[in-house]
């Protein structure tokens, strides 16, 4: 029985249902917006017919194999991971590699531990524009643990495990500062972009995000990135430009009015 007077942890919730019980907030995020600016994936040659999901398929995977590998071990989950749902063997199999390479990192390793600790699941989702979204959301019953964390179908693959995990470290940023009420939303100091995406939260996050991929591949970003890599090195040139340009990255890269489509 949860007590209508519980209060929640924080005072100034983004949203509450009809009753007021938990806190809801939804950050309309893109670890790195899919078909977005920074999107400059390859396509393969022209083909048609029944062939054509092949030949992607082994085109993906011929770019896949020619990145540089990352310059740290990945470092296994030795638990279960939290799931939304329950999800096919090669998607389960994809997340563990995003996982162990998120947990390469020192922040990485904390930020999965949180999410553990808290009960946040990680699940998929079909989305049409965003690469991923978090929701955070505390209630009395259950604290932190109805969080989530979305990542569209696109991106839970084996070939790249490194932009999964970069992309982990981007939503659990947003959960962890939910967590420890350092969102700038709390303080009312966000910049609210016309299409509602928090501006200084965006940033915090990505900046952590070109952190990781900066710890994974060096200053010189990943060598021989093709597809969905080459986003995070483009992310990753702007943020060693310094926070007055990589703040203007991330404002003009978040701008779409698509953000958002399709979440909530
Ligand atoms: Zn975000």
């Amino acid at each position: 029985m949860i007590s209508p007077l519980a209060q929640p942890p924080i005072p100034k919730p983004a949203r509450r249902n009809r009753l007021g019980r938990f806190i809801l907030i939804l950050f309309l995020v893109a670890a790195v917006a899919a078909g977005s600016v920074l999107s400059q994936g390859v396509t393969p040659p022209g083909r048609s017919g029944d062939a054509l999901a092949l030949v992607e398929s082994a085109w993906d995977v011929a770019l896949s194999k020619v990145g540089e590998t990352p310059n740290l071990a990945p470092n296994p989950w030795p638990g279960e991971i939290i799931f939304c749902e329950p999800l096919p063997e090669s998607q389960r199999r994809a997340f563990a590699d995003g996982v162990a390479l998120m947990r390469s990192t020192e922040n990485g390793a904390a930020l999965f531990q949180m999410l553990q600790d808290e009960g946040v699941c990680i699940g998929v989702e079909d989305l049409p524009y965003n690469s991923a979204y978090a929701t955070s959301r505390w209630t009395p019953g259950n604290g932190w643990a109805e969080s989530e964390i979305r990542i569209d179908t696109s991106y839970v693959t084996f070939l790249y495990p490194d932009v999964l995990a970069a992309i982990l470290v981007h939503e659990a940023t947003h959960i962890e500062r939910a967590i420890t009420r350092t969102s700038c939303y709390y303080a009312d100091a966000c910049t609210v972009l016309p299409n509602g995406v928090y501006l200084e939260e965006e940033v915090v996050a990505h900046s952590a995000e070109a952190e990781f991929w900066i710890a994974l591949f060096g200053r010189d970003g990943k060598d021989r990135a093709l597809a969905n890599d080459h986003a995070e090195n483009q992310l990753k040139a702007f943020y060693l430009q310094g926070p007055d340009a990589f703040l203007e990255f991330v404002r003009e890269m978040r701008s779409d009015s698509r953000e958002g489509d399709g979440i909530g």
